[in-house]
């Protein structure tokens, strides 16, 4: 057995679990150069970056090394106000006057832009979020970029989108994003709302702020109107702000389901439109007759990609009994060969967990899984002593009551559970609060179908997992929220057709 032990010097840099028995890899550090890093970043307002009125700071770290990338402002209730009013006028005097078209070019510049400057992008992603650059560079990215540039292609055509309605823009929208993706979730909130003749305030997560503000150099960079697009950086109290300011006509939130709920109880009773994306459990379903192989790598996709920090993970693999053994056997296997350590090495297929506070939330429900009597397993696995890290690890023998077939752990954990009939694969997968996405293994379309016709949940992907695409809506049913984004879908969130 070789161990790839990662060389470089970078903090954070460490070594990798892969036990191949084949070959060592050498390191293959994505250079930091392209960054232009500064020390400290100001609040985003009205075209300029600005000091914070009360003059709070907060600092972002690499979650791989624990160093700190910089000083980020925080902004209060006073500075979500100054953006707002910035929206406000942006919209009234330009934004909502731009023909669609005007708006679109606009958007396409954006997009171009985000293109040229992706590699510089996705290191600054991977650095701030801990994710491998192997996804950053060939996943978020692009798909960021894809969504600009599908947008803008609906800027000037929105009377086809909705022939006979004659839709209208809202006005300003407060969007509040999670960690997980920070820069493609920014990409599905500011995208729509701008090609729709909106005007945007963004709070982004307190531990992945630098990419959103990299967005701002390039929104200043692309000549945008000021005050169309404003970030404001902050904690969870900055998004209570956003969310309960007065002159805002639209919210979109991503985020867990708890502060859904409480954003939800927010804006009920007001004239502000909701968008929530919330948490997910999702069931990723293998049928005796799936092609095996394939299905282990969409298991491995599903839940190990960006360390399982992903709302619509196959967080529950459900395995028909008679296959149980032989696709675990094949799913430890492929576990083997998974290199977890620095996000910047173009290896690694497993990064750092985002903070030091998820890391912990995901150690407890794994501890409880345990304590529950399932059963753990992690391949052999040296996790670098800095940063916050945990191994690729499957639970099996769980049963639908154990709290880790239940509860979102929202990292790289796998619960297994086992069914024997179709019938039973479905009421186990929809045994669930949450209904965002689910995958299907089987050889036959008609099952396929079937399945997707029961399974209640917004994204049913067959014999792949993880697909996204600006073209196609998103979105959960039950507890995994309402609304829907991408594709014409994620117009209607952000138009009106009445006559108010
Ligand atoms: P979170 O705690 O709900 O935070 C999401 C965002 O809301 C962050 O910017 C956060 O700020 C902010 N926030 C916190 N409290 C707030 C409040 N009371 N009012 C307004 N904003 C507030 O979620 P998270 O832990 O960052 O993200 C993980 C969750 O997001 C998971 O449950 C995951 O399933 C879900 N998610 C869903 C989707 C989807 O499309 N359905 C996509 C990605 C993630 P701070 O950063 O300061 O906490
Ligand atoms: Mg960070």
């Amino acid at each position: 057995m070789v161990s790839t032990r990662s060389t470089t010097s970078d903090p954070g840099s460490g070594p990798t679990s892969a036990s191949t028995g084949i070959f060592d890899y050498a390191p293959a550090p994505e250079s930091r150069s392209v960054l232009n890093l500064r020390s400290s970043y100001g609040l985003f307002i009205d075209g300029e970056f600005v000091d914070p009125v009360a003059g709070g700071s907060f600092k972002s770290i690499s979650p791989a090394s624990e160093e700190v990338l910089a000083e980020i402002a925080e902004g209060d209730a006073a500075d979500v106000d100054l953006a707002v009013q910035a929206a406000r006028r942006a919209y009234t005097r330009t934004w909502s006057r731009l023909s669609g078209r005007e708006r679109g070019k606009y958007l396409f510049r954006i997009a171009r832009i985000l293109q040229e400057r992706s590699r510089e992008l996705a290191v600054l992603e991977s650095l701030d979020n801990g994710k491998p650059i192997r996804e950053s560079r060939d996943v978020d990215i692009p798909q960021v970029a894809a969504n600009f540039f599908y947008y803008a292609g609906w800027a000037d055509k929105l009377d086809y989108a909705f022939p006979g309605k004659a839709p209208r823009p809202l006005g300003v929208a407060g969007q509040v994003i999670p960690w997980n993706f920070p820069l493609l979730m920014l990409s599905w909130k500011i995208a729509p709302a701008l090609a729709c003749g909106n005007t945007v305030v963004l709070k982004p997560a307190e531990t992945t702020p630098l990419t959103a503000l990299l967005f701002a150099e390039i929104c200043q960079q692309a000549d945008l109107p000021p005050g169309v697009v404003n970030i404001v950086t902050g904690a969870g109290e900055t998004g209570r702000a956003l969310v309960a300011h007065p002159d805002i006509d639209k919210v979109a939130f991503t985020g867990s389901t708890d502060v859904g709920r409480q954003i939800a109880k927010t804006v009920a009773g007001t004239r502000k439109k909701v968008t929530l994306e919330l948490g997910g459990k999702a069931a990723n379903i293998v049928f005796d007759d799936a092609p095996i192989d394939q299905a282990v790598e969409g298991i491995v996709d599903g839940i190990f990609f960006n360390q399982g920090h992903v709302c619509c993970a196959g967080s529950r693999l459900l395995v028909q009994e008679s296959i149980a053994e032989d696709v675990l056997a094949r799913l430890k296997r492929r576990m083997t060969t998974l290199r977890v350590g620095d996000p910047l090495d173009k290896n690694t297929d497993v990064g750092a967990i985002n903070s030091a506070e998820q890391l912990a939330k995901i150690r407890e429900l794994s501890d409880v899984g345990e304590q529950e009597g399932a059963g753990r397993w992690s391949p052999p696995c040296d996790l670098p002593s800095n940063g916050f890290w945990f191994p690729p690890t499957i639970f099996t023998g769980v049963t639908q009551a154990h709290r880790i077939a239940r509860e979102e752990i929202f990292g790289p954990v796998l619960s297994v559970l086992t069914f024997r009939t179709p019938a039973e694969a479905v009421e186990k997968a929809n045994n669930t609060p949450f209904g965002l996405s689910a995958g299907v293994w089987t050889d036959k379309g008609s099952r396929s179908l079937w399945m997707a016709d029961k399974l209640r949940a917004g994204v049913v992907w067959a014999n792949t997992f993880n697909k996204f695409d600006p073209a196609s809506p998103f979105g959960g049913y039950k507890e995994s929220g309402y609304g829907r984004e991408g594709g014409r879908h994620g117009l209607e969130g952000y138009l009106r057709w009445d006559a108010s």
